[in-house]
């Protein structure tokens, strides 16, 4: 007896064994952002409470809570970025500010009582499937495990921070953070800083802090396109209007995600169209820096849509303030003091990171082992891919939110999280009908979905647009976009599909 429970306590530290039969909970959903929050809701909506959210943060919010950089604000329009079920008459502008995101998110979390659900602070570091009992254990940092017949991964394209391959980082003396994680104890008045990078985070940062800061310099190695932002504020008459007429907040809703859709025709359908949007981006930028050189600096090479196409109002004229300076020389090492161009040296107190995300490669912060051990990451050490972007061959019961080939150039992602969140509650309730333990997509959908992704990729801007950007692996490879139009995803996530998943009984 002794002998025995020896080797139990062995195999229980191993954990190799299958302990229990039946899991504690049917779903675990890993994060806390818009589409962990989305697969909460409608798991509760079905009437299905036994799952629960792990995140790692204090707080949800997912992309929402990480960047809470001054001037962090969305550049879709709030009324087609929230969720089509839960609308918010009250929007303050047309694209709002972080902190009233972060607010709507935790008002629906709250509305659909999504909180008791909520393990905060709570970090997961592997996850392994047990074949024998179709059961998914999960491993976290706080030390505690947990058990699920099913996970939802809901971590998010855009969420660890990429560090910038220059060297020398380690030695700088001065305060140095990524935009992701904004050290808001430190104040940046009267300061000199370095902003390395030019994208999304960048063109949102500089202005907000150009006028507090002594001198900013701008470490720019791609300019960006950009295009003036229809921003204002909302007026209560037409909140109210939304609010008590809730057709005219439908219809503005409506208008909006077709005006997007039509952007799509220019991404993915016929790169010749991007050539206009080129124009309109190239008169507002003669429009707004008067200096040649400058302009000169702040003109791409490529063609537009290629990167993200930015929209700002404020980006280029905190540009020409007499205390900011773009610097395109290319940075050769970062040292005790500063950032050492090929050209001289500018000596700092601050350095802000507005280097972007691992969005394409080791996109899964934790260790994911599915059938036979395989290992996630290791599978898409080529290049990420799923079925849909929801379902991966090899990993039974696992399904993503913001998988693969998911993201959007042209609209909302919260149209793409409810189409994904759609399909996977379309295959639970299939699985809990039939009785099925567990459902994984077939090696041939998968390769052939993923043929004809990469075929209708190889047309779009983003291939042939003349430049390298987070959207694709070291490789070159799309494993980000979807190259559609969003009614396609969602017409193709409308119905789970049974004959493309062997299931289990
Ligand atoms: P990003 O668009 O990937 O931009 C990273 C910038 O850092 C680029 O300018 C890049 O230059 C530069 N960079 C990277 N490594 C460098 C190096 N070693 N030396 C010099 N420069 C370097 O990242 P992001 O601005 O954080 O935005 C990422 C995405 O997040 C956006 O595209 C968007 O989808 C999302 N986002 C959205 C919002 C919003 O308003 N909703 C706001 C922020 C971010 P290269 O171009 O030359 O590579």
């Amino acid at each position: 007896m002794k002998h025995l429970r020896k080797e139990f306590y062995k195999l229980w530290k191993k954990r190799t064994f299958t302990l229990m039969k039946e899991p504690e909970y049917e779903q675990i959903i890993i994060g806390a952002g818009f589409a962990g929050i989305c697969m909460a809701i409608k798991l509760k909506q079905a009437g299905m409470s036994n799952f629960i959210i792990l995140e790692r943060n204090c707080n949800l919010g997912g992309t929402w809570w990480d960047n809470a950089y001054p001037g962090a604000a969305c550049d879709v329009e709030s009324h087609l970025y929230s969720y089509s079920f839960k609308p918010n008459a009250v929007w303050s502008r047309q694209f709002s500010p972080q902190g009233e995101i972060l607010d709507y998110l935790e008002r629906c979390a709250a509305k659909y009582e999504v909180e008791k659900h909520l393990h905060l602070n709570c970090e997961v570091s592997q996850t392994i499937f047990d074949e024998a009992a179709a059961v998914w254990v999960v491993n976290t940092t706080t030390g505690k495990a947990f058990s699920a017949r099913m996970i939802i991964l809901c971590t998010g394209g855009l969420s660890q921070p990429a560090l910038p391959d220059i060297k020398g980082l380690e030695n700088f003396k001065g305060e140095m953070f990524h935009t992701a994680r904004w050290d808001k104890s430190f104040d940046l008045a009267g300061k000199t800083v370095a902003v390395i990078g030019t994208g999304a985070s960048a063109i949102q940062i500089v202005p907000a802090i150009a006028p507090v800061v002594k001198q900013l310099y701008l470490f720019q190695r791609t300019p960006p396109w950009i295009i003036a932002k229809d921003d204002k504020l909302i007026s209560n008459f037409r909140k109210t209007l939304y609010k008590y007429l809730p057709f005219t907040r439908a219809l503005h809703r409506w208008r909006l995600y077709w005006l997007h859709e039509l952007m799509a025709i220019g991404f993915v359908v016929n790169v010749d169209v991007m050539k206009l949007f080129g124009k309109i981006a190239l008169r507002y930028l003669k429009k707004s820096v008067k200096d040649e050189t400058l302009r000169k600096k702040l003109t791409p090479n490529y063609i537009i849509g290629c990167k993200r196409i930015l929209l700002s109002n404020d980006y280029y004229p905190a540009l020409q303030r007499d205390n900011v300076a773009v610097v395109t020389e290319s940075i050769e090492t970062i040292n005790e003091t500063g950032v050492l161009t090929n050209q001289q040296q500018y000596p700092v107190d601050a350095i802000i990171l507005a280097t972007g995300f691992k969005a394409a490669e080791g996109v899964i912060p934790f260790t994911v082992k599915g059938k036979n051990s395989e290992d996630l990451n290791e599978a898409w050490r080529n290049g990420a891919e799923a079925y849909l972007g929801t379902s991966v061959s090899g990993f039974p019961n696992l399904f993503l939110v913001v998988g693969p080939n998911t993201g959007l150039g042209h609209s909302s992602m919260i149209l793409m999280i409810e189409a994904q969140v759609h399909y996977i509650m379309e295959c639970i309730q299939f699985m809990k009908k039939r009785n099925i333990k567990s459902a994984e997509v077939t090696k041939a959908t998968q390769a052939n979905f993923n043929t004809d992704l990469q075929k209708q990729l190889a047309k779009t801007v983003w291939q042939s647009g003349g430049c390298h950007s987070w959207y694709q692996n070291k490789n070159g490879k799309n494993v980000t976009l979807w190259p559609g139009f969003t009614f396609t995803f969602m017409r193709r996530t409308k119905r789970f599909e049974p004959g493309k998943y062997e299931l289990v009984e």
